[in-house]
């Protein structure tokens, strides 16, 4: 498909509804949905045949503009400053004192939109708005661009049957989420004696949503089958007892007799088969026996030993404890639905007190290809809470009960901007501050760090850690990318992207997690979190979607050189028929964004990375046509890697004096 044609249908590529790129089919009114939106025209028009001078003061005053639709032959209405349009003239709003009254409190909601909650100074329209002065391009400095327009192209799907963001429920659910990783934590101790393998409960819930088709954006809660490999092959990796690399031969000696004793243990003390008992014994004496008489021993020979008391005994140790640990992933997916379902109940109450409830899940066929457009819900926004928020230096604190979150006051801004891109029903920004909150929330309790203390030693961030800003405006400039299948509204670079939480994260431009996404065309960047079931299932997305386009597509993944000890998804995509070119990146020769870089200060922001990274480009013909990985290309992209890269290149913005924005997290942003 020709981009220019595509253009031309319409310059607005997050326009709600979507436009049907196939046909060039602008009317929305087959369009089966419940959403309150008008049946429309598309896209922002052109300015030929502006007719606006025919129209009432007070709609031009409001913003309305009439315009000619030539396709359809008739006018139409676009509203400048809500984006909204409709084919019948607007009625006409009650007026509002912009001086007495700039948030319009006073006058009459709009049909859909739900009455205040929370005035927010920082979004406050602009006067050049209020008097509908066009507006000066406001450029937010940051490492992001928000102003690339994506390329992607995709088949349309239905709007999101979850609620929307709503911190009562969110308070709810996440209370139940961090309850139901401490039972897990328990379980581990109580029932196997080890501690719970780490971030397996974060892996565990990205896993399980590859296969989930409950009703709950976080909680799993219909999976089949019920007991999670994930899960359970980290817990028994970890039994007896987890093994480390030693440091010293000293170190090396203490772990292979823990093993041996931990062995032991499991074998006297649980329901063990005769022949498990007999084995595990054998070897376990076996080997105190040569600890006590073996004086002098390397690192090797302990390390030598261990490798063949493992062998020995795993399968056995396996054996003996496998129906437990069953039980363990059985009782946690239980508690899971229980919990699920408790969030489902709360969820209809609070609907029922708006005289709403949730919507049944809609279906359309895919035959429609449009513009990627953010998710859009099925049900308008029942009242929200109040949030409160009180600066705090950098940062803003973000309050709901009790509850206070951090982020840093440039992401509140990032934030802001996407908002403004992609969430459509709330043009005034009353819910803005209660989503953000949600959205705070959801990925701190995901994520299971305490949003309130910069704690940079957990490394739960690694499923959060972006590739460098260089690289992001590298792989746009060179390879047409404009979109990131893995990411969220804090550290996304582009304003679209798909992310774990499509309901949390879609005002923020989120178009749902990437296994969803009915790619059709585009160049897409693939920075994946590392959960071997969740890349697994991403190589076989991005091979079906491949092999079913012959329009242009391309992927670039980057994924870490892990090949140890089972390394199937790595592997499945070096072996992948589309790949068309591959490179790897040392350790310890690039640098990743802290996952956390929403809270942290700009000093503690760059990582090492202590393994290489593997960049792969996947495409069909026409992809590779339009975006060939050439040397020259692939060249260009290893040097904006280079560490140190974004701090020069953030040196360099500061010292120019014709910067158009910048990478630096700290500093102010620039209008233009
Ligand atoms: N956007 C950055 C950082 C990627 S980190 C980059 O591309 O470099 C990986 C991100 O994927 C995390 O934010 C994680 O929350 C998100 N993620 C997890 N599961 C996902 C899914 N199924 N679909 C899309 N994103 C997902």
């Amino acid at each position: 498909m020709n981009e220019d044609n595509i253009a031309k249908v319409t310059d607005d590529r997050n326009m709600w509804p979507p436009v049907d790129l196939s046909t060039g089919n602008s009317t929305p009114s087959q369009h089966n949905t419940t959403m309150p939106i008008p049946s429309t025209p598309q896209g922002a028009p052109g300015n030929a045949g502006n007719t606006e001078f025919d129209m009432p003061y007070e709609l031009v005053q409001q913003g309305w503009r009439k315009f000619w639709s030539k396709r359809e032959n008739r006018p139409y209405f676009w509203n400048r400053l809500t984006g909204e349009s409709l084919w019948e003239m607007p009625s006409l709003k009650p007026q509002f004192d912009p001086i007495t009254d700039p948030l319009g409190i006073c006058a009459p909601p709009p049909p859909v939109m739900p009455v205040q909650t929370t005035p927010i100074p920082m979004t406050k329209r602009r006067m050049s708005e209020e008097l509908n002065i066009p507006a000066k391009k406001f450029i937010l400095a940051g490492p992001w661009d928000l102003d690339v327009q994506t390329n992607i192209i995709i088949f349309e799907r239905p709007p999101s049957s979850y609620m929307h963001s709503h911190p009562e429920i969110e308070a709810y659910r996440c209370s139940l989420l961090s309850k139901l990783r401490v039972c897990y934590e328990e379980l581990c101790h109580s029932r196997e004696s080890i501690d719970a393998p780490k971030d397996s409960f974060n892996r565990w819930l990205m896993e399980r949503k590859i296969i989930d088709t409950g009703f709950d954006p976080l909680l799993p809660s219909c999976c089949f089958p019920e007991i999670s490999q994930s899960m359970y092959k980290e817990i028994i990796n970890d039994i007896p007892i987890k093994l480390v690399q030693p440091k010293f031969t000293g170190d090396a000696r203490k772990q292979l007799s823990r093993y041996a004793e931990a062995s032991k243990k499991i074998i006297e003390s649980r329901d063990a088969g005769p022949e498990s008992r007999k084995v595990v014994k054998w070897n376990v004496d076996e080997t105190f026996q040569w600890l006590r008489k073996t004086v002098g021993a390397t690192y090797d020979d302990f390390q030598d030993r261990l490798a063949h008391l493992k062998q020995q005994c795993q399968p056995h140790l396996t054996e003996t404890v496998r129906s437990s640990v069953e039980g363990i992933c059985l009782k946690i997916y239980n508690l899971s639905c229980e919990y699920a379902k408790k969030v489902r109940e709360k969820t209809n109450i609070i609907l029922k007190e708006h005289n709403m409830e949730l919507p049944p899940v809609m279906t359309i066929p895919h035959t429609r290809k449009v513009w990627c457009y953010p998710i859009q819900f099925s049900i308008p926004c029942p009242r929200l809470p109040v949030v409160e928020y009180f600066p705090d230096r950098d940062q803003m604190q973000i309050k709901y009960q009790n509850d206070t979150l951090m982020i840093n006051n440039i992401y509140l801004q990032k934030l802001e901007h996407l908002y403004r891109h992609s969430c459509f029903d709330d043009r005034k920004f009353e819910q803005f501050i209660p989503r953000v909150w949600v959205m705070l929330k959801r990925y701190a309790t995901f994520l299971g760090v305490s949003p309130t203390t910069k704690n940079t030693s957990l490394d739960v961030h690694d499923t959060q850690a972006s590739l460098p800003v260089t690289v992001f405006e590298c792989l746009n400039r060179m390879f047409g990318v404009t979109f990131e299948c893995f990411a969220s509204p804090l550290n996304c670079y582009f304003k679209q992207y798909c992310s774990a939480f499509g309901d949390c994260d879609a005002y923020f431009g989120s178009r749902g997690p990437f296994l969803q996404l009915k790619a059709v065309s585009g160049s897409f960047e693939v920075n994946p979190p590392f959960c071997e079931e969740l890349l697994d299932a991403m190589v076989t997305h991005m091979e079906r979607l491949l092999s079913e386009s012959s329009e242009p597509l391309s992927f670039i993944v980057l994924m870490p050189d892990y090949r140890d000890p089972t390394p199937s998804a790595l592997v499945r995509i070096e072996n992948c028929q589309f790949k068309k070119k591959q490179v790897t990146i040392p350790a310890y020769e690039h640098e990743f964004r802290h996952g956390l870089q929403h809270i942290l200060t700009r000093s503690e922001l760059n990582i090492r990375s202590v393994h290489g990274t593997v960049i792969i480009w996947l495409q069909n013909t026409a992809g590779n046509q339009r975006w060939e990985p050439t040397d020259e290309k692939v060249q260009a992209l290893l040097e904006a890697f280079r560490p140190g890269r974004e701090r020069e290149r953030d040196r360099q913005e500061l010292l120019s004096p014709t910067r158009q924005g910048s990478t630096s997290d700290t500093k102010e942003p620039v209008v233009h």
